[in-house]
């Protein structure tokens, strides 16, 4: 039963800190652009994101680097406060799931593709999808609803490294030209400064940026422009099937 909602609420739900920047930062840029509001959740605050700090140390240091790369589009980070290797599908985490997307109210949800490299993103886009249905139906946990709100359109984004676990990169339905905000991208990747120290030290090379731009020009390649985001929406029953983001971003979309 989808409710058609006038509210502008996009939420992206994905496993770790640093997510975000990689597959839809430049798709909330854009909506955060015509006036959306825009929800940041990951599932753990990345807490075994170190070789030196503990989990406790490099856990509270990368919340403070998602809320900053979160204000660089005017972005609200929340975290699920699971842990990293650990994210399961159990009653606990689909509670926390549920109870932020109910205080959020998203008409727009974001997550990671169905299948993925690792299970923490796995089981988040399962959270995720969960958590599109339970923050509105009332008997799901406690916790007033946002007025207004109804099942919400979903999208998974790209897998990390653009591949699915058998090397192949997978088809993309909906297409965002991101070409603009390639920049803005980056500039929220570089918050996350502990792990991009981690990798530079590791490679000798700005190896975070580099994947960026490269999964970026992937999909910019496959319709002919320069940085492109790929998503597939879910149409399953009662999801909204219109493309919102097509109605929302019109021609930096491509449907396929
Ligand atoms: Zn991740």
């Amino acid at each position: 039963m989808a409710r058609k909602s006038a509210r502008k609420v996009a939420m992206c739900m994905l496993a770790h800190p640093d997510d975000c920047e990689f597959q839809v930062a430049g798709t909330l840029a854009l909506l955060a652009k015509k006036g959306w509001e825009v929800h940041i959740v990951s599932a753990t605050p990345g807490d075994c994101g170190s070789m030196e700090l503990g989990p406790v140390a490099i856990a509270a240091k990368r919340r403070e680097e998602n809320v900053a790369s979160g204000k660089v589009i005017g972005a609200h980070y929340h975290c699920l406060e699971l842990r990293d290797l650990y994210v399961t599908f159990d009653h606990d985490a689909i509670r926390r799931a549920i109870s932020v997307a109910r205080h959020i109210g998203p008409s727009l949800v974001f997550t990671h593709s169905l299948q993925d490299y690792m299970l923490d993103h796995e089981v988040t886009a399962q959270l995720a999808r969960t958590a599109t249905i339970g923050s509105f139906v009332p008997n799901t946990c406690g916790g007033p609803i946002v007025p207004g709100v109804g099942m919400p359109h979903l999208y998974y984004a790209d897998p990390a490294g653009m591949l699915d676990y058998f090397g192949d990169r997978p088809v993309a339905t909906t297409y965002v030209d991101v070409s603009s905000k390639i920049g803005v991208k980056e500039k929220m990747l570089r918050c996350h400064a502990s792990q991009r120290e981690w990798l530079m030290a590791h490679y000798g090379i700005d190896e975070y940026t580099r994947l960026l731009r490269e999964g970026g020009a992937l999909r910019g390649a496959e319709i002919g422009v320069k940085f492109a985001e790929g998503f597939r929406q879910h149409k399953g029953q009662g999801y909204p099937k219109e493309c919102i983001l097509k109605q929302e971003l019109g021609g930096l979309v491509v449907n396929r």
